[in-house]
């Protein structure tokens, strides 16, 4: 099967780098890139008009939740003040005997709906950290998208002791965590014409042993797969364990082996580089680059909670190579590379740092790279045939003459219009194929309004999420003017 996409601005792959190819066309042979130019000479079977659109290449989504939904835990505004900048353990964390908050009952609504959200939005290739693996593998293979799944674990919990954070150690449900993922990996590693592979998710630094990180280490490399875990996460983690071991988080995965080329530190916004980790002479950005390992990074959820990589560009010129991710919601990875190019030029006071061409060489070959993929990322003969079609021509972006400037500073996921992955057309005109977007968007919503109306059942104390919040502003009860 050869899909010809002919005309507009094609972003070709060549010497390391993107090169903008106008007027360009790109042929797709089965799941593979077959010719990258301005006319192909040859037969094909399906012609795309892809004339005054922007093709690019299957975006990357390095670092992503598809188990949690703005619906019961988007936190904006609110949180516990003690847990200083992060978001996320203000519904992670239960007070001994409390239930936690479930998201979803359904995590095959949830995760259909994050998995569908994504690929409307351009992401070919997403790393999903530690979801019901077994519950979201069959939904890649329906969806047609390309994952990096594996269940997550921990030898830790977070519990709220008291008035603070407090762990709850069990090194046997670590290591059969871990068992689960190894056994996970070895039956669906390559499944779906090696659209799904697997990955090792150790949860968070300050929730897992090293014993635990060791061992992790060793079962990547027996199983050949790579390895993500978040580390550098909020101010109480680094902190924590620079108390316990005596040295940073990015020091801890150096010395239990975790670093190295085929593994990925989610966020790593709190390292010695950052101004409120308080530590002098500290040599993280160093190691991280010298171990090859990469940081996926995910600006906006960070953002809504006040805080910044110090920075994509510092972190870039120490030589860590940077993906881009979503983590939670909206996972919008268009949005993404805005909040990381604005960010970096804030936090650094310089408009020149962090381009619209840095941030998106991050969403493609940089989370490629993370991946240890050569044939991701990029629109060249040989590379897979990931590709996306996006339409600026609309009054947002109006005339522009760098589609890539436009895309990043002007772009959303609705001028995405076509996604093909292995050279399957998955997202023709805005939908997604596989699925009817109002049925599941309606479950969705339905699965929502039970969530809201359960909330009485969890403990009061520790909800701060926007289920459980006062609404932005106060409800109005009466009629006005009558
Ligand atoms: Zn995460």
């Amino acid at each position: 099967m050869r899909t010809l996409i002919q005309g507009g601005d094609v972003l070709a792959f060549d010497e390391g780098g993107h090169r903008l190819l106008r007027d360009g066309a790109i042929v797709l042979e089965d799941d593979r890139v077959l010719f990258v130019g301005r006319r192909f000479p040859g037969v094909v079977d399906r012609q795309v008009d892809g004339s005054g659109r922007l093709v690019i290449p299957g975006l990357i989504n390095l670092h992503c939740h598809a188990g949690t939904e703005a619906g019961g835990r988007l936190i904006a505004d609110v949180g516990r003040r003690d847990y200083f900048q992060a978001g996320f353990l203000n519904y992670t964390v239960t007070t001994r005997g409390a239930r936690a908050i479930q998201a979803r009952e359904d995590l095959a609504i949830g995760g259909r709906l994050a998995l569908v959200e994504m690929l409307r939005g351009g992401c070919t290739t997403v790393v999903e950290i530690g979801a019901r693996s077994d519950t979201l593998a069959p939904v890649v293979g329906e969806l047609g998208l390309r994952a990096y799944l594996g269940p997550a674990y921990k030898s830790g919990a977070y519990v709220s002791a008291g008035e603070g954070l407090a762990y709850e150690w069990d090194e046997d449900e670590g290591r059969r965590g871990l068992e689960r993922a190894r056994a996970f990996v070895r039956a669906h590693d390559g499944a779906y014409q090696g659209r799904l592979r697997g990955m090792l998710y150790p949860y968070q630094i300050d929730t897992c042993s090293p014993a635990l990180l060791r061992a992790t280490r060793q079962a990547a490399d027996e199983l050949g797969v790579g390895i993500q875990i978040h580390a550098g996460q909020n101010l109480l983690e680094f902190h924590e364990i620079l108390r316990r071991h005596g040295r940073t988080p990015v020091e801890l995965l150096a010395d239990t082996g975790v670093l190295g080329p085929d593994a990925v530190v989610g966020h790593c916004i709190i390292s010695t580089a950052h101004h409120l980790a308080a530590l002098p002479a500290g040599r993280d950005l160093e190691i991280l680059a010298r171990s090859g390992a990469s940081v996926a990074h995910c600006p906006l959820v960070f953002a809504r909670r006040g805080n910044a990589l110090e920075s994509f560009h510092r972190y870039r010129a120490a030589g860590i190579n940077l993906g881009l991710g979503t983590d939670t919601y909206p996972r919008d990875l268009i949005s993404e590379m805005r909040w990381a190019s604005l960010l970096c030029k804030v936090v650094e006071h310089d408009f020149t740092v962090a381009t619209a061409a840095d941030v998106f060489t991050a969403a493609t070959l940089g989370g490629a790279r993370a991946l240890r993929r050569d044939d991701l990322g990029r629109l060249c003969p040989g590379a897979k045939a990931d590709v996306v079609v996006v339409d600026l021509r609309n009054l947002r972006v109006g005339p522009y003459r760098d589609p890539v400037k436009a895309l990043v500073n002007c772009g959303t996921v609705d001028d995405v219009e076509h996604v093909f992955v292995d050279g399957r057309m998955v997202v023709e005109s805005g939908r997604v194929l596989a699925v009817d977007q109002a049925a599941l968007l309606a479950a969705a919503q339905q699965e929502a309004e039970r969530l809201w109306a359960s909330v009485a059942e969890w403990h009061p104390e520790k909800l701060t999420a926007d289920a459980m919040a006062p609404p932005s502003f106060p409800v109005l009860g009466r009629d006005l003017g009558a």
